[in-house]
């Protein structure tokens, strides 16, 4: 209910408050009046009864002093002329009723307080004064009516006339009265209603078109609208407001329209900023990677370039060397000999400072790696202080090694770059120390697993400032500049050991005071053997000391350069090997088939089947017979990067490059047949007892005959009659023949003239064939004959030939080189020439 009244329109509330508050005074109003009206109506009916009973008092007092009933009976009768009396009584003092009225179809019943007993009427006092009472009351509306009247006789009262009225006449009344005020209340409601609906207007008429305009502006979103005011009080207030909310929420939505223009040209701008930087950063990326790739071909260019240079450079470096040691022995004295020396030290330590340079742009390539082979720690560290024993003691400086008992002895680890670290910092412990001593270490890391090591080399040098201690280990970098002055050196030293020991999972630091010492540290993480292998010794050997070695072994080699089967088949015989030769790999494969060999060196490339193919096929045979694995170890002439990959991803299992000695050989015999050596007595060469060493045969040769390069053409062009003036300017310095290199690899000096005899006449066939592909214009066979020279060039040490016979294999590889080819060869036949001259063993 109230809730539908919540729901009711203003003007409806308006109207059903007013209508209901008049309503109830009215009602309240005409309740008093009919009351009221009641009362009155009572009060004057009951009068005119008490006057009526008063007169038949008067009329019946005779009657009743003598108790004649009928004379009351007839006073009483009279009352028929008023039809609203129902009963009339008179009754004696004794209460017994003398004369009764009854209106035609009232009963005595009626009467409540009238008794009867025995055949009289009697009035009951207390049930009629009750009565009475009850009738009197003003909420009594549908009672009878009694009048009472005493009837008194000389002042006596002798008996009571009573009567009663029917309640008719009253209720007529009442509900006439009733009627009026009825109509009157509803004539007041109605002129309310006229007058609230009228009224009501001033307060509705501004909340409706506050509520209008409200709808208005939520449906349309049009905040310019305002609303009427009507007048001031509340509502005006109200409307003032909300038209003041209105002004408000325009002039938000302005400023936001404002801003979010402001906004959407922001970020168009910064939209075009940005696809303008997304350009540039395209551009960018698109040059860097332009960059990149010149950068990594450029680095690959520095490596190939390298990996050249170290053999271009080394070989001659050791033709010097090795001439040097001979001229050194050869008798020199005084200030010859001092200059020899002089040329010996500095050409030791500029192959060291281009081997450092080597190492270090391996490192930097991310091309180093660690060749993890078992050794011999102990040996290691006794052999590296004994490297610098001497010195050491030359400059009055003691050196001692202090190995901790709980060092492990047998570990697996790359031992040549474990030296090196150590080498370099003994190195400079002794080159900076000038009294006092320098001490090298070992010992197990406390608290670190099992392999854990840590090397210490302390001296009592010049120390280094501290400022200088943080850029030390940083490339080509010394503490001040007077120590190149004073001590030489490059600044790789540290900076490749360092990341030599970062190689190894260790570091290296030091702790140095200026003035009185340094202690360079480093640690390493090694696999510790417990168990010494049985081979261990045997290759440790010639790693460690100049032991001989021979093998009880049958070894095939696939080789198709008859000079180079020579060089093998001779080396191989020092051995004490028996060899079977074939020339290509069609033959190794056949030939293997077989199962006696022991182990097979393979050239890679060969006429017909290549040495890959040919070892492809035999993993193949291998694995579908389920047979062992035979050691295949390549021998190829190309030196660069990437060919060891190659072998190994055919099937090989090692490499050797081309010039290789009798030393490499034991290596890779002792590596893959430990099984089939002996080691030799002391003094005797496998060779047998009694042959001559490799140093004998440095004595015996006649250096400026076997020299090559710039020396024989000086010595060309001086001497009349000599050889013409041959060779590339760019090819002088190469020597002609590394004979040093060729006795130092067969073991002994003896058959050198035998083989260069052998070369010469193989390769002026060879070059025949050459001459023949390159009329014809087959450079596919071009570039096998070229291959083959070269490969016989680099067993002999046919140097500016092999350099020659590279460039050819190349250039016939390359369509546009090969226009050069011509001059090329030219260039060839006169290196052999060359060749000839200064090797012949006519000369
Ligand atoms: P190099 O010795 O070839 O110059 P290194 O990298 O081995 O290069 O050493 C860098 C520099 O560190 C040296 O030039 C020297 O100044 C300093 N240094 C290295 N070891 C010692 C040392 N034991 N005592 C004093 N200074 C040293």
């Amino acid at each position: 209910m109230i809730n539908r009244l919540r729901d009711l329109s203003i003007r409806r509330k308006l109207i059903a408050m007013l209508l209901f508050t008049n309503a109830v005074v009215l009602a309240l109003v005409s309740a008093a009046f009919v009351v009221n009206e009641a009362n009155r109506f009572r009060t004057e009916m009951q009068t005119e009864l008490t006057a009526l009973a008063e007169i038949i008092g008067n009329n019946s007092s005779a009657a009743v002093a003598f108790n004649d009933r009928q004379a009351a009976g007839e006073t009483l009768a009279a009352l028929r002329a008023k039809p609203y009396i129902r009963t009339a009584l008179i009754v004696l003092q004794d209460n017994t009723v003398l004369a009764r009225y009854l209106a035609p179809g009232s009963p005595v019943r009626s009467l409540p307080f009238a008794v009867i007993a025995g055949d009289r009427l009697r009035v009951d006092q207390n049930s009629f004064h009750a009565t009475l009472q009850r009738s009197r009351s003003p909420l009594a509306i549908g009672e009878n009516i009694y009048g009472v009247h005493s009837i008194v006789l000389d002042g006596q009262q002798i008996g009571t006339v009573v009567l009663q009225s029917d309640p008719r006449e009253f209720t007529d009344r009442l509900a006439r009265f009733f009627l009026l005020v009825a109509g009157v209340m509803l004539s007041a409601l109605l002129l309310v209603y006229f007058l609230a609906s009228r009224l009501q207007r001033l307060i509705s008429t501004p909340i409706t078109h506050l509520a209008q305009v409200i709808k208005a502006v939520s449906a349309d979103k049009n905040y310019s609208m305002r609303a009427q005011k009507q007048g001031n009080d509340e509502l005006g207030t109200l409307i003032e407001g909300f038209n003041e909310m209105l002004v408000q929420i325009q002039q938000r939505d302005q400023q936001l329209e404002a801003q979010r223009q402001e906004l959407e040209g922001e970020v168009q701008r910064r939209t075009a900023q940005l696809s303008a930087a997304n350009r540039e950063l395209n551009q960018t990326v698109a040059e860097l990677r332009l960059s990149k790739e010149a950068a990594e071909a450029a680095s690959l260019a520095k490596s190939q370039f390298l990996a050249n240079m170290s053999h271009e450079i080394r070989t001659p470096m050791n033709g010097v060397l090795g001439m040097i040691g001979v001229l050194l022995e050869s008798g020199l004295a005084g200030e010859q000999r001092r200059f020899a020396e002089a040329v010996r030290n500095s050409g030791e330590s500029l192959l060291s400072i281009i081997n450092d340079i080597l190492d270090f742009s391996k490192i930097e390539a991310g091309r180093m790696e660690l060749e993890p082979a078992p050794f011999d720690l102990h040996d290691v560290l006794g052999g590296v202080l004994e490297m610098f024993a001497a010195g050491a003691q030359r400059k009055g400086v003691d050196i001692s090694l202090r190995l901790d008992p709980a060092l492990p002895r047998y570990v697996v680890g790359d031992p040549v770059r474990l030296r090196q670290i150590l080498v370099n910092l003994l190195g400079n412990a002794v080159k900076f120390t000038c009294r006092g001593e320098v001490r090298l270490a070992a010992a197990p890391m406390a608290g670190q697993g099992e392999g854990w090591l840590r090397f210490e080399v302390a001296d009592t040098g010049i120390g280094i400032r501290p400022e200088a201690q943080a850029h030390i280990f940083e490339s080509f970098s010394q503490a001040d500049y007077s120590t190149t002055r004073t001590y030489g050196g490059t600044g790789l030293g540290l900076a490749i050991s360092r990341q030599l020991a970062q190689l190894m999972d260790g570091e290296l630091g030091l702790a140095s005071e200026y003035g009185v010492g340094s202690t360079f540290w480093f640690s390493v993480r090694l696999q510790v053997l417990t168990d010494v292998p049985e081979c261990l010794a045997q290759q440790l050997a010639p790693l460690a000391g100049g032991a001989k070695y021979a093998f009880d072994a049958l070894i095939l080699v696939a080789e198709d350069n008859p000079v180079n089967q020579d060089v093998v088949r001779h080396m191989l015989g020092q051995l004490r090997c028996r060899v079977d030769i074939v020339a290509n790999g069609e033959l190794a494969v056949a030939a293997s088939a077989e199962g006696k060999y022991h182990l097979v060196f393979m050239d890679c490339q060969m006429p017909h089947m290549d040495g890959f193919a040919a070892t492809r096929a035999i993993r193949e045979r291998e694995q579908r017979a389920g047979s062992g694995r035979l050691p295949v170890v390549a021998l190829t002439a190309n030196a660069l990067a990437g060919d060891r990959e190659l072998c190994l991803a055919a099937g090989m299992d090692d490499y050797l490059s081309k010039p290789f000695d009798c030393r490499q050989l034991a290596e890779v015999l002792l590596r893959y047949i430990p099984e089939r050596a002996t080691t030799l007595p002391e003094g005797v060469t496998a060779a047998g007892p009694g042959e001559n060493s490799t140093q004998g045969a440095q004595v015996r040769v006649n250096p400026p005959e076997q020299h090559g390069g710039a020396p024989c053409q000086e010595k060309a062009s001086k001497e009349p009659g000599g050889p013409e003036q041959v060779g590339e300017t760019e090819e002088v310095e190469v020597p002609i023949f590394d004979r040093d290199g060729l006795v130092q690899r067969l073991g002994d000096a003896e058959f050198v003239e035998m083989f260069v005899q052998k070369y010469l006449d193989s390769t002026d066939k060879l070059m025949k064939l050459l001459r023949q592909a390159l009329e014809a214009e087959d450079y596919a066979e071009v570039r096998l004959q070229a291959h083959s020279i070269k490969g016989a060039a680099a067993s002999i040490g046919a140097e500016v030939m092999r350099a020659v016979a590279l460039k050819m294999e190349e250039a016939a590889q390359r369509e546009q080189e090969r226009p050069g080819l011509p001059a090329l060869f030219g260039a060839l036949e006169r290196a052999l020439a060359e060749f000839r001259c200064v090797a012949s063993p006519a000369r």
